[in-house]
């Protein structure tokens, strides 16, 4: 007799999941908490319910991550995507729903599924045997939090993001940027230039804190707290303390030397540091921020060298439960300290629904995998959905870790292509047509 695949959390990832393992012949029992355990942001007990905004994001599959790992997710015969399309309400290019036909539809066919058993019970440990996904999302239980705080050390789970800009590389003015650590400190090359430092003159920098006073900003939900963590208090909050604040915290000017201009002192400098091994992305360091999205983009634009740039995405902090997944999960999603467990969705450090659907059909489908003996070839990586289960197992930078979403920035350069703003249709053209080809022959393997 075959093996039962456990899945706790029948959110976006855990339906995903139990659709694709069911789907492959696996028999799946699906561990829901709600509606005997609510969480402050759920109000049913339907699965796969939308907390917030009814839109999975663009649907443009050419020239668009996210529409490309939809057009993937279609292609796997995606439950999230073939339900979203049947309740889809219009949007422009986005891929809107009525959210409650949709999460209705995707629990009536998940509870019709032959192999598909839901029991609304909360897990509160990780068991030793069997096989288990665990897609508890970003609101996972306290009991089951503390459970995985254990099996991973409290270092590697966190309960809030306190996410920084990230910029793509190529759009940043390297003719007023330069690379260097502080005090070109490293024992190697690559270590004294670590850093990319953006200088400031006194007027940039009183302009700048002019701007982030005024900026408008979000709102915590009701049943975050408003209370900040020592070391990731958001920039806003950090200048509303002193105009010098920054000066003396992540915009401090010491320990570097402007080549452009080496006997001018910076009044303060900005740095970026490397986000992903590709050297793609670089992150604003220290710039968690609770910045309305519209205010972030005007006011990082005013950082010499980020004038033109182009965001992977912008900051935020948020209520957010998520496992360091570069250091815990191995390329096959598994827990290397207990392999008979699998993280998917938004618990690994990917964030919005798509990609956290995303991470659930491939953990999906590689577990059902496992339990039927079969082995499928590895997720390639020049594809969307490889790009975000490559970042967050292997190729974001582990002591930095902080929630990701889809962005051609994930992605492996294709050689040849003009970069920056121009060549930017011609190399997302590029990006998605070796994606579509790479998925397509994944899943004819499998
Ligand atoms: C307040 C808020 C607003 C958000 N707004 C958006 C948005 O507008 N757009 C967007 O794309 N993303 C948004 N997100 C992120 C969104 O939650 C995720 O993108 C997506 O829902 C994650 O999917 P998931 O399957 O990982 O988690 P979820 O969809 O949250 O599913 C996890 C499931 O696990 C269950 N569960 C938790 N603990 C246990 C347990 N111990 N035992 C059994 N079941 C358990 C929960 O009840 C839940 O059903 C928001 C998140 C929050 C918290």
């Amino acid at each position: 007799m075959t093996q039962v695949l456990h899945i706790v959390g029948g959110g976006m990832a855990g339906s995903e999941a139990a659709w694709q393992a069911a789907e492959m012949g696996v028999d799946v029992v699906i561990h829901e908490m709600r509606p005997n355990v609510g969480t402050f942001a759920h109000q049913t007990g339907n699965l796969a319910e939308m907390v917030c905004s009814n839109s999975f994001r663009s649907d443009d599959d050419e020239q668009n991550a996210v529409g490309l790992l939809h057009w993937e997710m279609r292609s796997a015969n995606g439950l999230i995507m073939t339900t979203a399309d049947a309740h889809r309400l219009p949007a422009g290019g986005a891929l809107a729903v009525d959210r409650d036909l949709f999460a209705e539809d995707v629990t009536a066919r998940l509870r019709a599924h032959p192999r598909v058993t839901v029991t609304d019970e909360e897990v509160s440990s990780l068991p030793d045997d069997g096989q288990w996904i665990f897609a508890t999302g970003p609101l996972t239980s306290p009991a089951l939090g503390q459970a995985i705080q254990v099996e991973t050390g409290a270092e590697a789970l966190a309960f809030f993001d306190a996410i920084a800009p990230i910029v793509y590389a190529d759009s940043i003015d390297m003719s007023q940027a330069w690379m260097q650590s502080r005090y070109d400190k490293g024992e190697t090359e690559e270590e004294r230039t670590a850093y990319l430092n953006c200088p400031m003159d006194r007027d940039q920098y009183e302009a700048f804190i002019d701007a982030l006073l005024a900026a408008d900003k979000a709102e915590f939900h009701e049943g975050e707290t408003a209370g900040y963590f020592d070391g990731c208090l958001p920039i806003e909050v950090m200048s509303e303390r002193g105009r010098e604040t920054l000066r003396h915290g992540p915009m401090k000017p010491v320990g570097l030397t402007n080549p452009h201009q080496p006997d001018v002192k910076a009044h303060a400098v900005v740095q970026l540091r490397r986000d992903n091994a590709l050297g793609t992305l670089f992150n604003i360091v220290g710039f968690q921020t609770k910045m309305k999205y519209g205010a972030q983009t005007e006011v990082f634009r005013m950082i010499p060298g980020l004038e033109n740039a182009s965001f992977a995405r912008l900051g935020g902090i948020h209520r957010n439960t998520f496992i360091n997944s570069p250091t815990l999960l191995d390329a096959q999603m598994r827990l290397k300290s207990k392999p008979n467990i699998r993280f998917a969705g938004q618990i690994t450090g990917v964030e919005g629904y798509v990609e956290s659907a995303a991470m659930g059909l491939l953990a999906g489908r590689l577990a059902a995998a496992e339990i039927l003996g079969r082995e499928l070839p590895e997720v390639p990586q020049d594809s969307a959905m490889g790009a975000l289960i490559h970042h967050i197992t292997g190729g974001a930078e582990a002591k930095t870790f902080q929630p990701m979403n889809v962005n051609f920035g994930l992605f492996r350069p294709v050689e040849g292509l003009k970069g920056g703003r121009r060549g930017r249709k011609d190399r997302y053209k590029a990006y998605t047509d070796r994606a579509k080809a790479e998925w397509t022959n994944w899943l004819a393997q499998c």
